[in-house]
Formats: structure tokens, sequence, C-alpha cells
């Protein structure tokens, strides 16, 4: 089992020495990879399957014995062993038995299965019962013991109320594996689609409810009052609940509270933002999808504070690379042709297996250690192992981590892939927004470093950004 799972993995997630030229890559990662030495030589060493020792016989019914039992039977009734025999008529033969150790959350029992067997008497056919289908083959595992075990490995380490009740489902961990951002790698990247196929999607304003719905309560209506579930849909498109009869709309209280737009022009906004892997500019997506500069900025700010606010819920963890960093150009308009306006900003970025895996970009007042603390506090979960130069703040500040530091040396490869990706994010910001006002600075940040974490979606990146949107409620 456990090979299959190694299997599964790496079809779904690809192997750590693969490149990662996807289409529709974001564009300053490629250029990460661009940069990396390609001359390395790849290790020759052969893996080699570590062979299989042969079960010792009687070792399941050994494993299970203790463990409590209910018996299944799968038989077939009489209509359906009349319609298959006909009138010959048929014997039972004895049972195919096979077992399942199912897992209810910390509690184990066996399910013992009883298949139906039926032979016609002149021999010439058998049949079976029908019953569930296995999940792995002539393996005691049931689905929901494979789901405690996967749970076990990769459950979220944040969300251990919510986890519980997801013990005991194989497809909530798969949902679980997916939802956020752990398919990252993944091979498999839902391609991007078109704007004939996107529009043709969602046609009509009740095509964009309809999904939203479903984004923001996958599991139904739940009153953002009462937490009640019991609803009526009314005419207007307003749910009503029927405990509190307080009426609500998809998008009230989310990232598109109270805005006049029609979805679909939402929609078709956070189709252009997440298509242009640089982002899209508010004079651009004015033109885009028919707006004044106005709107499209104002939809714009409420995209990326939505974008902020989802990566917010998240903390970087394992292995973290930090440091700070100074972003910002010449500003427009004002004191042109002297001074500069720079932000001190915090980076901080989670590696897995070497490589990079998620990115927290933010603006701070100074880099004294008050405010080291605090961001750390924020961003980093404790247990993780932060890596850093050996700036005199970070020490004292970063006492609750497993802090590793040395002097900044430029000739060691320490931080590197910190510092490449701080010259993207100055590249892409500056590059795609010609120098912006510092006090937006934070907005521009969030958008990166959402675009930057969720770099391997390619089409879902659309999902992402609408769960983003009403996935949470407007800060
Ligand atoms: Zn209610």
């Amino acid at each position: 089992m456990s090979e299959k799972l190694a299997v599964a993995e790496a079809a779904r997630f690809g192997r750590s020495s693969e490149k990662m030229d996807l289409p529709g890559q974001i564009t300053v990662f490629n250029e990460v990879e661009a940069a990396a030495d390609a001359s390395v030589p790849e290790p020759t060493v052969e893996q080699v399957a570590p062979k299989r020792k042969p079960r010792p016989k009687g070792k399941r019914k050994e494993d299970i014995k203790d463990l409590p039992r209910e018996v299944m039977t799968h038989e077939l009734g009489d209509d359906e062993l009349k319609q298959r025999f006909g009138d010959q008529g048929w014997k039972r033969l004895p049972d195919q038995v096979y077992y399942k150790v199912e897992a209810i959350p910390a509690t184990y029992k066996v399910v013992e299965h009883h298949i139906a067997v039926y032979a016609a008497k002149d021999g010439t056919a058998v049949v079976k019962a029908a019953h569930p289908a296995e999940l792995l083959n002539n393996s005691l595992a049931s689905a929901s013991l494979v789901a405690a075990v996967m749970n076990g490995k990769y459950g979220y380490p944040d969300n251990s109320a919510s986890k519980s009740c997801l013990w005991d489902s194989y497809s909530a961990i798969i949902a679980l594996r997916q939802n956020e951002r752990g398919e990252n790698m993944s091979k498999s990247k839902p391609k991007r689609i078109s704007i004939q196929a996107f529009t043709r999607k969602y046609t009509t304003e009740g095509d964009c409810h309809t999904y939203l719905a479903k984004t923001r309560w996958p599991e139904g209506f739940i009153c953002p009052k009462c937490g009640s579930q019991r609803h009526c849909k009314l005419s207007s498109g307003l749910y009503q609940c029927n405990d509190c009869h307080h009426q609500t709309s998809v998008t009230a209280g989310t990232f598109m509270h109270r805005s006049r737009l029609p979805l679909k022009t939402w929609f078709l906004a956070l189709y252009f933002v997440t298509q242009d892997k640089r982002g899209i500019s508010a004079t651009q997506l004015a033109l885009m999808i028919g707006v004044n500069y106005k709107t499209a900025w104002l939809m714009l700010k409420r995209i990326r504070a939505a974008m902020g606010n989802r990566d917010a819920m998240h903390m970087l963890s394992g292995v973290v690379e930090f440091d700070d960093c100074y972003i910002g150009g010449p500003t427009v308009g004002k004191k042109r042709g002297r001074g500069t306006e720079k932000a001190k900003v915090f980076v901080a970025l989670s590696l897995k297996d070497g490589r990079p895996e998620y990115l927290k970009l933010c603006v701070t007042e100074n880099i004294r250690k008050e405010s080291v603390k605090s961001f750390a506090e924020k961003s980093i979960q404790l247990g993780s192992t932060v890596k850093s130069d050996a700036c005199r703040s970070y020490i004292p500040a970063l006492t609750a981590y497993d802090h590793q530091y040395e002097k900044f040396d430029p000739k060691t490869e320490s931080l590197q892939w910190l510092h490449t990706i701080i010259s993207n994010a100055k590249a892409s910001i500056l590059g795609t927004y010609h120098g912006l006002p510092k006090k937006n600075l934070q907005e521009y940040l969030n958008e990166f470093s959402f675009r930057f974490s969720r770099r391997g979606f390619g089409g879902a990146l659309f999902d992402r950004l609408a769960l983003a949107m009403v996935g949470s409620p407007l800060a």
C-alpha cells in the first residue's frame, strides 16, 4: 500500500528532480529555473525497489483477531436469481469472504464481507452478489483506513477541529489536499481556458450565481447570522433563513459585498486577473471589461485585499528563509527626478525539499526586534526552522524558532532562492505598474505572493481567486 501511495503521490506532484517548465507558469519563476545550474549532473545511483518479504501465512487473520467485527452479507434477491438462472434453479455455494478494516475516528472494526455465490445446478454458470468496489484490491485497508493514514501523514496542522470530522472519508481527504495550495507542483495542472470558453461557461447571472454559491457554501447554504442550514430561496435570488428570517445574498459580507456590478463583470475581472501572470493594471482592466477606470481600480483593490486575506489564513512552516529588503521606485508625478520612495519589506519563503513553496511579503516601518517578532508570530508557525543572515535585530526576535543564521556572504549560496525571488518581485511589480506609491505597496505584494504561492494552478487559479473572494468574510 505504501508503494501504491508513493506512486500516486509521484504522479500527482511530480518528482523533485523534474523541471517545472509548464505552460502558463509565472514567468518570474521560470527565470529562476533558467538561472539554475542545469549542468549539475543528476545522481546516477539507481533506485532499487525494496524486495518484498513474503507475508507470513495467517498474519492477516492474526492482525485483525482482536478487533470488533461486523458481518455484512451481500446476497442476490430471488427475482434476480430467477432472471439469471431461469427455471432450472440454482444452489448456493460457500460464501466468498474478505475483510476490510474500517476506521471510524479512533475506532477500528473489522467488516467481514460475505458475498453470496450462486451456481447453476448444471454447473454452467456462477454468479456472485454485488458488493462495494475496493479502493485497494486484496488489501485489508478500507477507504476510511486509507483516509486516516493519509490524514495522519498530510493533515493540515492548523485546523485540528475541522480535521477530526474529516477522518471518516477518503474523498474528504482528497478534497482537503486539493483544497488549498497543496496541489502546487501537480503535473496535471488544469489548462487555461479561452475567453470564448469562459463566457460560454458563465453566460448568465444565474450561472455565476450558482458557481459562487457552490464556492461559498460547498456543503450547502449556511445562515451567516445564526448558522442554520434551513433556508428558502426567494425569487429575487436572495436566501432567507427559515430560523431567523435573515435575508442574504451570495456576495453579502464577502469581497464582492455591495457592488452594483453584475456578477458577470466580476467574473470577467477575475478571469483577466488570473490570465495574465504578471497581473493587470486598472487601465487595462477597465478596457477589457467595459467599466470606467475608477471602478476597475476599486475592483482590483478588492481583489488584492481578498488575496492578502486568503494568504493570511495560512502560516509558513518547515524550513523558512527570512530576510528584509527595499522595494520601490520613483513615485509617479511627485518629486520627479529627485529622491525615491522605497519601503522596507519583510520576506519569508518556505521551502519543500529545498525548493520554494509559499511566500509572504510584508511592508514594515522598520526592522527592529519588535517588528521582526510580530511579523514572525503571524507568518511562521512555531516549531519551524528559520534561516536568515546574522542581522542584529533578528537574533533576539526569533528565539521562539529553531533559528539558523550566518553572516551574509554573496559568494555562498545561503538564502539563494529568497534573493532570487526578491529581485523577481521588484522587477515584476515595478515593470507592470511603472512605479507605485508606497502606501499601496502592500496590496501589490499580496498579489505577487498569492500568484507565487499558487504558481502551479494554471487555469484553476480562477477558482482559487473566486474562493478568496467569497470564501472568507470581508475584513
Ligand atoms: Zn439564520
